[in-house]
């Protein structure tokens, strides 16, 4: 027993001296507590009430009343939760129609499950490639694709971040594999940039790989209808695999799937570790994602909503002379490339009640500092008029605006 409460004692320094460590290269990672639901407008400490300009609730569904109460009637008709995985009793018909809604939605063939979308990309490479093959990934694609790709034994090519001529350089480099798959975020999510779909299927279709596109950032609001990357870049059927989450714009709370032809989706059922030892997607959530499809497939209004307010915050904050990454993603970086100013300046907004997060290394490249600002359909005109005057002010006042 005592040799126990040493062993910890020599962790614990280990882990302290760690902490401090990160604290003293103002890397520490502090959570701000919200007293509200998640919306426009949050409730934080001190009874503040701020607006919120830094949540994936894209299209502000996770607060919409036609959500909640799909999500309470499910909550009472399917119950709390299945204490199961799937594949032992952990099936209901809700996760059935819900996979084919999404394969539907997606133009895929079938659709399978996830706790998230973290476990769809970590279950997705190890049941399908080894060895023999090639996973050609772009060099910032997201950690949950990285940890994927690390359990599976295929040979890894790295492509530069959204390069065509090293994508295709690597693309030759794996020409002798006998599976090759180009894996690509459909959205960054520090820059918001849409990865060129359109010439990577081309590269696909000549170097003969399949396509996989990670749509956390898409799904349900990018392209005319919301389908995603793959319908706004006019590739519907040439990317092969989609992976999501229904924790962004689809209703914001929990859980991840993976999209794609027939026997790619059963060889999942059959071998993906996250999907095959861990629960089901509890039913009220599952209930709930098939009424925001309905509401996205029947209701343009949220999709328009998202992209006016993309667009006014977009150009007026241009006029005003911040320098911003240019598309037209709600996720707008405005760019300051000095870690201290990025800190200085979200504090500040927070004082005027916008909140914001500023990012700055390790999460960006070094000298990459910015204000990540993320609208949503939820947010009104006066909202963002009152955002847009307070970044003009404190833009000011830090002398990043003359
Ligand atoms: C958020 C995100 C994930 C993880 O999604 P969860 O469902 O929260 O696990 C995966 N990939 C990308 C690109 C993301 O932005």
């Amino acid at each position: 027993m005592i040799n126990r409460i040493n062993m910890y004692d020599s962790i614990k320094n280990r882990l302290l001296e760690e902490l401090k460590e990160i604290n003293r290269n103002g890397r520490f990672k502090s959570e701000r507590i919200i007293k509200s639901a998640q919306g426009s407008k949050v409730k934080i400490e001190k009874n503040r009430t701020v607006l919120n300009f830094c949540s994936n609730n894209y299209l502000g569904l996770a607060s919409n009343n036609l959500v909640i109460r799909k999500a309470s009637d499910v909550l009472k008709s399917h119950g709390y939760g299945l204490s199961s995985v799937r594949f032992i009793c952990g099936t209901q018909d809700i996760h059935k129609e819900l996979e084919k809604r999404i394969s539907k939605f997606l133009g895929k063939e079938d659709t399978i499950l996830y706790a998230a979308a973290f476990d769809a990309n970590g279950g997705l490479f190890e049941p399908l490639f080894s060895e023999d093959d090639a996973i050609i990934s772009d060099a910032l694609n997201h950690a949950s694709i990285i940890d994927g790709i690390r359990l599976c034994k295929a040979q890894r090519f790295r492509y530069k971040h959204n390069d065509m001529i090293d994508l295709e350089k690597q693309l030759i480099a794996a020409k002798n594999c006998r599976s090759k798959i180009i894996v690509t975020d459909g959205v960054f999510s520090m820059d918001g940039t849409i990865a060129q779909l359109d010439k990577i299927c081309l590269l696909a279709e000549k170097h003969d790989a399949l396509v996989m596109i990670d749509e956390c950032h898409s799904t349900g609001f990018v392209g005319p209808t919301g389908r995603g990357t793959h319908e706004e870049l006019n590739v519907m059927d040439e990317v092969d695999i989609i992976t999501g989450t229904l924790g962004k714009a689809l209703g914001g709370a929990s859980g991840g799937f993976t999209s794609g032809p027939k026997e790619i989706i059963e060889i999942l059922r059959q071998k993906s570790r996250p999907y095959l030892f861990s629960n089901s997607v509890a039913p009220s959530i599952v209930g709930a994602s098939l009424a925001v499809l309905d509401i996205i497939e029947s209701n343009k209004t949220f999709i328009k909503q998202l992209k006016k307010n993309t667009d006014l915050f977009r150009n007026e904050i241009k006029k005003m002379g911040f320098e911003i990454k240019p598309g037209n993603h709600p996720i707008v970086p405005i760019m300051l490339y000095d870690d201290y100013l990025a800190q200085k300046m979200a504090n500040e907004l927070l004082e005027m009640g916008i909140y914001v997060i500023g990012f700055f290394y390790p999460v960006v490249p070094k000298g990459q500092a910015r204000i990540r600002v993320q609208l949503t359909a939820a947010h009104n005109h006066s909202e963002i008029s009152e955002a847009l005057i307070a970044f003009k002010k404190i833009g000011k006042k830090l002398n990043i605006l003359k």
